[in-house]
């Protein structure tokens, strides 16, 4: 299965893989509402339990960008399995060598066993809310951050990007010096977009402007979206789901 998303003209999710048990407090009131309402069709996604769905490996979508399992943490699939994903991807190549592919995690430690395999066109992703470990255990079961960036900057991979959204309150030198040493293609901020729903210890606009501009400085792009007025480079892209995205989602299910 896998649905276009407005988060790119060009992008699709691809799930062979769904679910998640890191629970992040900002997922509920999306990715895990949604997947309730697939009550009927399959109780794993209803329940939000990470599992595998076989029969979508050869179903990768022609999109000049796939996300792979954007619906969960693919730290939670099976690496035989994972291998099989790669293995598909490497035989679309085949046909559609310009494609490229999305593996996210907060786990990035996981990714390690599949450097190896992984084809040129392959791009890996984590979040980094914040640089503060402090609390973060009420957000989120997935490794702190400073863990989530050890283990990021550890993996041997040239192609890497950061997404900082939900942004978290964070310090801006110690911040920036992680980004910086990630090397990403580029960096995503976004502030949260659910405020009303999920209460985040937010980083202050002058915060992120100054994050912002020392990465662009250090010749790192810098993409946001829900910035409220602060004037970055926009783009297309992004790797959260907007509300119209879950919305677009619960339509085609039903
Ligand atoms: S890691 Fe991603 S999929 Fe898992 S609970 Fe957090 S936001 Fe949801």
């Amino acid at each position: 299965m896998s649905k276009k998303t407005n988060m790119y003209a060009s992008a699709e999710t691809w799930n062979p893989i769904k679910g998640c048990l890191f629970d992040c407090t900002y997922c509920k009131p999306s990715f895990q509402q949604q997947a309730k309402r697939q009550k009927h069709n399959c109780t794993e996604c209803y329940e939000f339990t990470p599992h595998q769905h076989f029969e979508r490996l050869s179903k990768i979508p022609n999109a000049e960008i796939v996300f792979v399992g954007g619906n969960g943490d693919i730290s939670f699939a099976d690496p035989v399995f994972v291998k099989q994903i790669i293995a598909a991807i490497v035989k679309k190549n085949l046909k559609r060598p310009n494609q490229v592919y999305y593996f996210q995690t907060k786990r990035p430690e996981y990714l390690a066993q599949f450097i190896g395999e992984f084809p040129p066109n392959v791009i890996l992703v984590t979040t980094l809310e914040t640089n503060r470990d402090d609390g973060y255990g009420a957000v989120s079961k997935a490794p702190p951050p400073s863990k989530r960036y050890a283990q990021f900057k550890q993996l041997e991979w040239s192609r890497k990007v950061v997404t900082v959204e939900p942004a978290m309150d964070f310090d801006v030198d110690e911040f920036t010096e992680w980004l910086i040493s990630l090397k990403p293609e580029y960096v995503w901020l976004g502030f949260n977009s659910r405020p009303r729903s999920v209460r985040l210890p937010e980083p202050s606009k002058e915060k992120m402007l100054a994050l912002a501009e020392r990465l662009k400085k250090a010749g790192i792009q810098v993409r946001g979206k829900e910035l409220w007025g602060l004037e970055l480079e926009m783009s297309e892209a992004s790797l959260e789901w907007t509300d119209e995205d879950i919305e677009a989602e619960a339509r085609r299910l039903f």
